[in-house]
């Protein structure tokens, strides 16, 4: 692998089959964002594309949980005429064109990760960083054109960007792009939930979520072998499941998430579950054999050696420069991987399952037990157990109340310090003032959403008389953390 620089931006470069491709990336994605500016960087990334002619040959951008990247595949004159173009751009974003690129947000599918990845990690990092894969935002036609400015001169500059090639630095190739500060990536991301745990969610099926190490290849391995076995029992003996998948996901320095997960047919939701969490509980108790290790790793050097993996060798030195990891190349790695025996795999495992977070479709009933025997705890939210004493309490509505047992017994609280909503069985979330990351407008109610993930609508048909509630709310939260709901959504 090469190492340039150019005008100011590192250049990795390595020889690969086929035309010139080259990858602009930056070091900034969604978890940059909060759940107000939800959306922000693919806005940034839409707009700047925007602002390129037809174009005949390959090009294309994406944003994920942490990066943005634009990329071009080309004759060389047309990689440095892309390149240019998009560092313009960038330099000077078209912000009176956000209202149409807003619709074309809306229209597109802009997920950062697969659902039960996305509700995972917002159960271990709450509404903010990379918990928020999980949340949709106040909508494209809501992001605030101060947090598009701010997000590109903090983000989009020469400081927080790597450029990969194919091939050597064509001829006249410039990134103008403005100077900026390196963001600092030095510390961890905060962490809600250490798990284990376990949680429904909707999602289409169930899926774990193990913290550590991401540079272990005994813990890597050990994952392969679990997906694989899943794949061998849930989708080709009994049939239930067709895509057994999961990602990893870099959570600061040395740390990070992967998730095993599985899609379940109609109705077999629970029984999907159950085969995930048994054959989880039965790696870190047995552990793989010899024989399934050595296969996993003859697949990976397969990749590894496969030499269209140029690229994805590329993009993986990028994202240890732009967020300061360590890298090493596949050889490495894969000598590392051969010597991995399975009792370390097992004892990796093990210890991972320890930080476990389960989510399990609604629907579906599971009994999850720990490796000591002991349930695995279900997660809630509602963690309070009293009503604040001298608050402001509301009921449901007299209709509802009537109706049903259970409206009587719910509650809404409301003081200066923040909400409470009793559940029916006796539960109290609470969201404190300062811990609001958005309010949304419904018309006369409002929807608060607290930083750890909690949710408490303050909404006329939940609540009678609420008028006063709501005054609270808006006293007490920042004007810049309302909006209004979003005119692309029906409201629900
Ligand atoms: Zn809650």
């Amino acid at each position: 692998m090469n190492h340039e620089v150019v005008d100011g931006i590192p250049v990795l470069w390595a020889e690969a089959p086929g035309p010139l491709e080259a990858v602009l990336m930056f070091g900034c994605g969604a978890q940059d964002e909060t759940l107000r500016t939800l959306g922000t960087t693919h806005m940034i990334e839409h707009l700047a594309m925007s602002t390129l002619p037809r174009l005949h040959h390959d090009h294309n951008a994406s944003v994920d949980l942490l990066t943005t990247q634009f990329t071009c595949t080309g004759r060389p004159e047309q990689v440095t005429a892309f390149l240019a173009a998009v560092c313009g751009a960038l330099t000077a974003l078209p912000l009176d064109r956000i209202e149409q690129e807003a619709g074309v947000l809306a229209a597109e599918d802009g997920r950062v990760a697969d659902p039960m990845t996305g509700e995972l990690l917002s159960h271990r990092y709450g509404a903010q960083g990379l918990g928020l894969a999980a949340f949709r935002g106040p909508g494209a036609d809501r992001i605030p054109v101060e947090a598009v400015r701010g997000t590109v001169e903090r983000y989009f500059h020469r400081n927080n960007a790597v450029l990969l090639l194919t091939g050597p630095p064509p001829e006249g190739l410039r990134l103008p792009l403005p100077d900026g500060e390196r963001p600092d990536r030095s510390t961890p991301r905060p962490v809600l939930h250490t798990g284990p745990s376990w949680r429904h969610e909707d999602v289409p099926g169930p899926g774990i979520a193990l913290r550590g190490d991401l540079d272990d290849p005994a813990l890597l391995l050990a994952c392969k072998v679990l997906s694989e076995r899943l794949r061998a029992t849930v989708r080709h003996e009994h049939g239930l499941s067709y895509d057994v998948g999961g990602d990893t996901v870099h959570a600061g320095p040395g740390r990070g998430e992967r998730t095993v997960c599985l899609d379940a047919r109609e109705g077999q939701e629970a029984r999907v579950a159950e085969l995930l969490w048994a054959g989880a509980l039965r790696l870190a108790a047995e552990g793989p054999t010899d024989a399934e290790l050595a296969e996993e790793v003859t697949g990976l050097r397969e990749l590894f050696e496969d030499p269209r993996s140029v690229t994805h060798e590329l993009g993986e030195a990028a994202g240890a420069l732009l967020f300061g990891d360590e890298c090493q190349d596949a050889q490495t790695r894969l000598a590392a991987l051969a010597k991995v025996t399975p009792d370390q795999a097992r004892e990796a495992f093990a210890r991972a399952l320890e930080t476990v977070l389960l989510v399990v479709p609604c629907d579906a009933e599971v009994e999850a037990v720990l490796p000591d025997g002991r349930p695995l705890p279900a997660y809630s939210c509602a963690t309070v157990r009293d009503l604040p004493s001298g608050a402001a309490v509301f009921r449901p509505p007299l209709s509802a109340r009537l109706r049903s047992s259970q409206a009587r017994r719910a509650r809404l609280a409301v003081d200066d310090r923040g909400l409470w909503a009793r559940e029916p069985d006796g539960g109290v979330h609470h969201v404190p003032f300062a811990e609001v990351v958005g309010v949304e407008m419904r018309g006369p109610g409002r929807v608060v959403f607290g930083r750890d993930a909690c949710v408490i609508p303050v909404m006329p048909e939940l609540w009678a008389g609420i008028g006063a509630a709501v005054d609270a709310v808006d006293a007490a939260v920042p004007e810049h953390l309302r909006y209004a709901a979003s005119a692309f959504r029906p409201a629900d």
